[in-house]
């Protein structure tokens, strides 16, 4: 029988220092393993296929949601789609360690439901819209419309958070990575 692992299931809205957070945690703590999502966006400069994403035609993910192997897929951004295979969380497990996602606000609350037990939701927060809004901007990877989207959605997701077990706020990196390791460490090894 398929033995269960736990999972760390890590938002908040983008720019939040989501995916710094999850590098941060995979290269600390080596029982952890990334769950690599399908997606339909195009590939950025600096990522690989298949490390970061598996970047999907939109008739390659529409048969994958036709053939029922998302445990839970979201447009995130308009005609842009997302999703956690649970092929990934089977490998993950069947190898012996827990699965770290990175995942939008909706997807991070399906997850959280369908394992309320042995998983661990995590809502990354920046305490203004106006933080965000310079850390959008200073990645330099999205142009002017794409950050005014990414905003609205990250309004929304802020009334969302009350649904996470932890909030927590990313205002100095240094203390953020600091408390997240002991909160996922107690959680997993305790
Ligand atoms: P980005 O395009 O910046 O890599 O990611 C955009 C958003 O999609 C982020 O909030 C990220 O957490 C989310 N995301 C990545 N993979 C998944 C997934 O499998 N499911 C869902 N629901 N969201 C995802």
């Amino acid at each position: 029988m398929l033995k269960q692992g736990k999972m760390i299931i890590l938002s908040g809205s983008s720019g939040s220092g989501k995916t710094t957070i999850s590098n941060f945690l995979l290269s600390t703590i080596p029982s952890l393993q990334f769950s690599i999502s399908c997606t339909t966006r195009p590939i950025r400069p600096c990522e690989i296929h298949k490390k970061d994403y598996f970047f999907l035609s939109n008739n390659e993910f529409i048969n994958k949601i036709n053939n029922h192997h998302f445990i839970e897929w979201e447009e995130v951004y308009p005609k842009l789609f997302y999703g956690t295979l649970k092929q990934e969380i089977l490998r993950i497990w069947n190898s012996n360690y827990h699965v770290l996602f990175d995942v939008d606000v909706k997807g991070a609350i399906n997850l959280k439901t369908k394992y309320p037990h042995n998983s661990l939701s995590i809502f990354l927060m920046v305490n203004s819209i106006k933080i965000l809004e310079n850390r959008l901007i200073n990645r330099n990877s999205e142009n002017y419309y794409k950050i005014y989207i990414r905003l609205k959605k990250a309004k929304i997701e802020y009334n969302l958070s009350k649904f996470f077990d932890i909030v927590l706020m990313n205002l100095d990196l240094f203390i953020t990575k600091q408390k997240i390791f002991k909160i996922v460490s107690n959680f997993l090894f305790n």
